[in-house]
């Protein structure tokens, strides 16, 4: 008998439950950019040196569980594929879009050019190099100053790990 096709967008908190759950009762294929899972909880401890926020994927997924490294580029409802930055397409019976939320410095005129984010890995991975040069060149610096935007998780879990911290001088 032919497996149903589900395809999931994304390898977050949420697509990655959604496979866990449908493995073995579908064909599951999962598509992200990356081949690891990034803790997105975990980017300003990134940013502040305590952890590198990212597991492999293969270590998450269940066995049986397809995994293809593409971005999903366009949904076709009629035709049920999805077109991937790869070329490829991909058919399913059911689709699951799991594609999470990213930062808006768009939204805040000279963020994007003034601030840094710990919305995504690479914007921390970035903050993060930028903490350690900044740390490095201004070893005697005695005060800092940083204005954070924005309330939700990200906005208010970068002040702990950071306080104190030379390094943002
Ligand atoms: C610093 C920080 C701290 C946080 N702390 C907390 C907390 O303490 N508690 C809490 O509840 N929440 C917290 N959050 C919020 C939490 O991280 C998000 O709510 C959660 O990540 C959402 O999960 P998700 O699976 O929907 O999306 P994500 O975790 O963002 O995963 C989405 C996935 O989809 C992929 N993707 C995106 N577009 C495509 C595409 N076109 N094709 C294929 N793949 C795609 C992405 O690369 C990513 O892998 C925090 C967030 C940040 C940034």
């Amino acid at each position: 008998m032919t497996q149903t096709r589900i395809v999931i967008i994304g390898a977050g908190y949420a697509g990655l439950s959604a496979a866990k759950r449908l493995a073995g009762h579908a064909a599951v294929t999962v598509v992200n950019p990356r081949d690891e899972f990034v803790e997105r909880i975990r980017l300003h401890q990134l940013v502040a040196g305590g952890d590198d926020a990212t597991l492999p994927l293969t270590s998450l997924l269940v066995p049986g569980t397809a995994f293809v490294q593409a971005t999903a580029e366009t949904i076709d409802a009629a035709g049920r594929r999805v077109a991937l930055s790869t070329g490829e397409e991909i058919g399913y019976d059911h689709l699951i879009y799991a594609a999470g939320s990213r930062s808006a410095e768009d939204a805040v005129p000279g963020a994007r050019e003034h601030a840094v984010t710990v919305g995504d890995l690479d914007g921390a991975r970035a903050a993060r190099r930028r903490s350690r040069s900044r740390s490095a060149g201004r070893r005697s610096a005695t005060a800092s100053t940083r204005a954070g935007a924005g309330s939700g998780s990200a906005g208010r879990s970068d002040g702990d790990p950071l306080s104190g911290r030379g390094e943002w001088s």
